[in-house]
């Protein structure tokens, strides 16, 4: 087999466009593969902030797209800084010439016209590829916003000519988004009607479900952790009304952990941080503490300090929080929170900042410099998820030296090993329950107090590779049985 052509379809990728670990995964997934000797391409449209970007240049225009009555004029951008190119951009204005990614800003709410906007991107992207007669060997369709390739590769009459024998790889970053709209949006695609009835691959209760419709027709599918795998395959709440449909494909659906990025999550070199370390020498661990504390307006106090970042989502458990929260108030600790998301969660960490100044400090906003100096300078790291498709922070805080605490659930029960086994690397809590979670919290304090111990846990944590090295090259196989499939 000659050199792979891979070409990636995916709403983020940094850093253009990042809203959460997508575009990190995106992202550095590439950089692994194309260090393999592989051929990648990403598309991604050209929103707002992409725009910024000093090597960001228009290659041509391309055939405006059709959708129902409506044509939408549409370009093709790629970054000049690569050589040659990796990253190409689908501009249309209307569509992507905003603030969000997915909502808008002010109100966290999804955009009325999702559908259209990503459903225009993926064809046109399509386009684009037959315009520049470029046809790779594996489009790799990441999350619901591409999920509709597989299915226009296998029934979209000008796509089946062009794209035949290309082979198509779904991965589900998170089952939760699924893109479920109401059946009317099937006449955008362009698809002959009868496609859609009832248990069709694209029906869901009566609406088009564009994960469902992916799911079916992808020539392989993979999710982004074994964990979450098995997980996504039960009727209870992780098959999200899916469970049964990705049963069916079980045999070509596969878990593959993220990796991270060492480079950029790297004690040593980082850019971001206060001080630099190491697993040797641990000396700039405590500094980073201490300058987050006088940063985030925190007494410098010995007592642990507890990190979290993320999106402010159900998902991410800050309910089981928020139940005991005169018992939060209570430990001997302090809290660093950094995240965007629902208002009921704003609300409530604003709340408790304003209420307890020295143990609380919250901010409600995307800061990437802030994120890397929580997670050099925190020394426990809380990922109390209901569930986790994979996580990546409890990974870059492995390597910072930062103990995760985390619900053993998908990618979180596969990356971190329970410290109290004596090879472990963090704290886990299986049942999603508030007292659960505050048990688990209290053994780390319990270590925590006993210096020569913790120090040894976070040497452990420390020298855990999560590196792409073996991932991209389950990637790779998995592209090879996506190919062997096509050509059955
Ligand atoms: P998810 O993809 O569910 O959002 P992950 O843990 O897989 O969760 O990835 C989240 C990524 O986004 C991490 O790189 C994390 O550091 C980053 N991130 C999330 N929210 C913020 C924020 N408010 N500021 C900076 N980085 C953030």
């Amino acid at each position: 087999m000659g050199k792979l052509k891979i070409c990636m379809f995916a709403a983020e990728a940094k850093p253009y466009a990042k809203a959460g670990g997508l575009a990190d995964v995106v992202s550095s997934l590439s950089e692994a593969l194309l260090g393999q000797g592989l051929d990648v391409m990403v598309f991604t449209p050209l929103y707002r902030e992409a725009r910024r970007h000093e090597g960001v240049r228009k290659l041509m225009d391309l055939p405006p797209v059709q959708m129902g009555d409506r044509s939408y004029s549409s370009a093709l951008y790629f970054e000049a800084h690569w050589l040659p190119p990796r990253n190409y951009f689908i501009e249309n204005d209307e569509f992507f010439d905003r603030e969000g990614i997915y909502t808008r800003p002010e109100t966290g709410e999804g955009y009325e016209d999702n559908f259209e906007r990503f459903n225009f991107f993926v064809l046109s992207a399509l386009a684009a590829l037959r315009e520049l007669q470029w046809r790779p060997d594996i489009l790799h369709c990441h999350d619901s916003q591409a999920a509709l390739v597989p299915a226009y590769l296998k029934t979209g009459k000008r796509e089946r000519v062009f794209f035949e024998k290309v082979a198509s790889v779904l991965t589900i970053h998170n089952l939760a988004y699924q893109g479920i709209y109401g059946r009317e949006k099937f006449g955008l695609t362009g698809l002959p009607e009868i496609l859609f009835h009832p248990f069709s691959p694209f029906e869901y209760h009566g609406n088009l479900n564009v994960m469902k419709a992916g799911i079916y027709y992808a020539d392989v599918l993979n999710t982004v952790s074994p964990q979450y795998a098995k997980e996504i395959q039960t009727d209870a709440d992780y098959g999200a009304g899916l469970g049964p449909v990705l049963r069916e494909r079980s045999s070509d659906l596969q878990g593959i952990l993220n990796g991270i990025d060492v480079r950029e999550w790297n004690p040593e070199t980082d850019p971001l941080i206060y001080a630099h370390f190491s697993s040797e020498d641990l000396r700039g661990k405590l500094i980073n503490k201490q300058k987050l504390q006088r940063e985030c307006g925190l007494p410098e106090l010995d007592v642990p300090l507890i990190g979290m970042i993320g999106r402010l989502a159900d998902q991410k458990g800050l309910d089981l929080l928020m139940q005991v929260e005169k018992e939060l108030v209570a430990l001997d600790c302090q809290w660093i929170t950094l995240g965007t998301g629902l208002k009921k969660y704003h609300d409530w960490l604003q709340k408790l900042a304003g209420a307890h100044r020295d143990r609380f400090a919250v901010y409600l906003k995307f800061d990437n410099q802030l994120a890397h100096r929580i997670e050099a300078g925190s020394d426990m790291f809380l990922m109390p998820s209901h569930y986790e498709p994979c996580g990546l922070n409890q990974m870059y805080s492995m390597r910072y030296g930062t103990i995760p605490i985390v619900r053993h659930t998908g990618g979180l029960a596969d990356t971190v090993r329970e410290a109290d086994s004596g090879s472990g690397t963090g704290f886990k809590f299986y049942d999603y329950s508030a007292n659960a979670l505050l048990e688990a919290i209290q053994r780390a304090f319990h270590m925590w107090r006993d210096k020569a111990s913790w120090a040894e846990l976070i040497r452990k944590a420390m020298s855990e590779d999560f590196s792409w090295q073996k991932s991209s090259q389950q990637y790779v196989e998995l592209y090879k049985r996506a190919i062997e499939k096509t050509n059955q």
